[in-house]
């Protein structure tokens, strides 16, 4: 039996045999979603904040109750603390735009981890290498955890950033955020959590994690491409100037000088994308629904029940700590053949993963390859998906086992 809730991803649902198994690159999107953003074009579609007519007034509403739903989901008492922009790759480039070139000078060190994404990693090198910073890449454990020992050995006076994922895109592993925070927090640095994977699949509660800025994207949490945010301290975000200038993020404008909205506005610079964040609300609600607490044991099970079933296939490791340390990512090789042979022989298969280096060369480095094949799971995902994937493995495996000459 197929999962139902299968029947709520117009996607899924037309296509029964479909093994999508790429929820880490973004998820599918519930007909809920869909609805909403359909809702909202059709019903109260106008520039929000600008117009003194009914219409605009409506749109405005539903900008602004969207962002509450967002909040709310995410364990954020003070919504105008919950910035609205393209995803994580923007809300990391804000922090490291707006708050380091204010904030980092020569002498001063940024510490990234070794599992970060692109997005967590880049900004923060480059922003060391523009102001004379160093910067540190923390170690991790034999099995892609980061290492804490490390991690409290590394922060000194000197650290003005600590910045790390929730969960790791590449291998999965769920860090020990308020721990990591802490440990940050008592060399008085910022704290900057990447919760691209971490908002899609565990209870966030940011108002209890302890970080100064939590970043997340919509596509991978069941809504739309293109809108995801920024949380961050109210002091923090008021300290800090704006990242970018243009229509709505002023209050004055004058010839010789220019002052600033109040949050959230002071950030939001520009029409915003209201029906993206009435979709993303709409997902967020679809989420509440099933419950975070369910999504994780779900995701949990299925990562528990494919690692266990691979781990009897010839020549597969699998990289990241044990499945309970893990959110529903399973990343692995097979013997020396290349991630992307298995990619191409499993879409024959109707199986979709991905492989790469999902974006984390300095990962890949430490684990001494060049791509890993990854399967990751979400709400939709059934044990009918991990048969599909051992058995393309399995035959891939017999395929390259063949002599080359009777392929
Ligand atoms: N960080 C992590 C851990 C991610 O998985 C991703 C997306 N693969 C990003 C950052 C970047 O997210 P986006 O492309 O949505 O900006």
């Amino acid at each position: 039996m197929r999962n139902p809730r299968r029947a709520d991803f117009p996607l899924l649902a037309a296509n029964p045999e479909l093994h999508y198994l790429d929820s880490a690159a973004t998820s599918q999107k519930p007909r809920v979603v869909l609805d909403a953003m359909r809702d909202y074009y059709e019903r109260d579609n106008a520039n929000p904040h600008r117009g003194a007519y009914d219409l605009s007034v409506r749109a405005t509403e539903r900008y602004h109750d969207a962002r509450a739903t967002i909040a709310r989901f995410l364990g954020v008492a003070d919504p105008d603390c919950l910035l609205f922009t393209r995803g994580t790759t923007e809300s990391l480039n804000l922090v490291a735009t707006a708050w380091g070139y204010a904030n980092i000078n020569a002498g001063d060190e940024i510490i990234v981890t070794a599992l970060e994404h692109h997005a967590n990693f880049v900004p923060w090198q480059q922003l060391a290498f523009a102001r004379g910073a160093r910067f540190v890449v923390c170690p991790l454990t034999s099995d892609e955890r980061v290492d804490l020992d490390a991690l409290r050995a590394l922060v000194s006076s000197r650290t003005k950033v600590v910045a790390f994922s929730h969960v790791s895109n590449a291998v999965g592993t769920v860090n020990p955020v308020q721990e990591m925070a802490a440990i940050a927090r008592a060399v008085g640095a910022l704290v900057v959590c990447d919760g691209a994977q971490g908002a899609p699949h565990l209870r966030v509660g940011f108002d209890a994690l302890d970080v100064d800025f939590y970043a997340f994207s919509g596509h991978k949490m069941c809504g739309p491409m293109g809108i995801g945010g920024l949380i961050g301290r109210r002091d923090i975000l008021e300290a800090m100037p704006p990242y970018q200038f243009g229509g709505d993020m002023i209050e004055f404008v004058r010839d010789d000088h220019s002052t600033w909205n109040v949050l959230p506005h002071k950030f939001e610079a520009g029409t915003p994308n209201v029906a993206d964040a009435v979709g993303l609300a709409a997902a967020c609600t679809y989420l509440d629904g099933i419950g975070m607490d369910d999504v994780l044991a779900h995701e949990r099970a299925l990562t528990a029940l494919a690692t266990e079933r691979l781990s009897h296939i010839e020549g597969i490791r699998v990289y990241g700590p044990p499945p309970a340390g893990r959110s529903g990512v399973v990343s692995f090789t097979m013997s020396d053949i290349h991630p992307h042979d298995l990619a191409t022989i499993l879409d024959q298969n109707g199986v979709c993963i991905r492989a790469g280096h999902h974006c984390a060369q300095p990962l890949m480095r430490r684990l001494g390859v060049s791509a890993t094949a990854r399967a990751s799971f979400y709400v939709y995902s059934d044990e009918r998906d991990v048969d599909a994937l051992v058995l393309a493995l399995d035959k891939a495996r017999v395929l390259f086992a063949e002599p080359a000459t009777s392929r």
